[in-house]
């Protein structure tokens, strides 16, 4: 499809990934609504939009609270009347060994990563289902297929991702013309790592900071291509890792 006007809800705005698909759908002319906790980035980022010409409205909210969800679907159709995409990206990776116990990183890990990716489905839905069609984008994670040191219930969170979405799909894409992906990329930098508490993990990432990782463009691009393929065309899977990365 043409995403000039479409109306596309990005969660996690902020920052990383989330920022750098608004500043591109934005500029290939797509209304983008920024949803995130922090307003003051939030602020920032539709400045920026604005004075590339694009154009952009911020609902800050916390993925956790269907409330939050609520608000953030009335105030987009109240004003732009409609939702054509919902691009799933708010999520935390604090990494740590199971046996530290870590649980209530665990349970944020849960709630923001897998509930708040409930959440935005069914808040969109609705309006996708009146309108038959619509594009729901989960980023899930190279995570969802590779474990690696640490990610033990990060991974079980992102692999959850991935495989609601393929459930979506089927559900979706015959019945009602909504296309559904799952974008897993390897690693990124952002500030993704900035949850980390665990002594032993940042070590590890100190290690990793040798390789070339991706950059939050890098899966923006991968975003619109996914947006702008025919209606008939649903890519289910897109799966990008850094050239450094096993
Ligand atoms: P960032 O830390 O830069 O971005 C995370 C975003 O999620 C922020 O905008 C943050 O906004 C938002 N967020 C976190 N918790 C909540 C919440 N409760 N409610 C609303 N928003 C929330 O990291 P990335 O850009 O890297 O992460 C984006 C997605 O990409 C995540 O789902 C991540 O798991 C995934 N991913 C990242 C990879 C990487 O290597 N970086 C690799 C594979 C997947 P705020 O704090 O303002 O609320």
């Amino acid at each position: 499809m043409n995403i000039t006007d479409k109306v596309i809800i990005i969660t996690g705005a902020s920052s990383g990934i989330g920022e750098a698909t608004a500043l591109k759908l934005s500029s290939e002319g797509a209304k983008v609504v920024l949803t995130a906790r922090r307003e003051e980035r939030l602020e920032e980022l539709k400045e920026k939009i604005e004075s590339n010409g694009g154009t952009a409205m911020i609902v800050t909210g916390d993925v956790t609270k269907k409330s939050d969800y609520e608000n953030l679907v009335k105030k987009t159709l109240s004003e732009y009347k409609t939702i054509d995409a919902l691009i799933n990206n708010a999520g935390l990776m604090p990494l740590s060994y199971v046996e530290k116990l870590k649980t209530d990183e665990w349970e944020k890990m849960v709630d923001v990563n897998i509930k708040g990716v409930l959440n935005g489905v069914a808040a969109v839905l609705p309006t996708m289902i009146e309108n038959k069609g619509g594009n729901i984008i989960n980023i899930s994670s190279s995570a969802a297929r590779n474990y690696f040191p640490g990610g033990a219930v990060y991974c079980a969170t992102k692999s959850a991702v991935k495989m609601f979405s393929e459930g979506l799909r089927q559900e979706l894409a015959p019945k009602y013309g909504i296309n559904v992906t799952s974008i897993e990329p390897g690693a990124v930098s952002t500030e993704l790592t900035d949850t980390i508490t665990d002594e032993d993990i940042k070590e590890m990432f100190k290690e990793m900071q040798k390789m070339t990782f991706l950059e939050a463009e890098d899966i923006a691009e991968a975003i619109y291509y996914t947006l702008v393929q025919p209606a008939r065309a649903n890519i289910n899977d897109v799966y990008i890792m850094p050239t450094d990365q096993q």
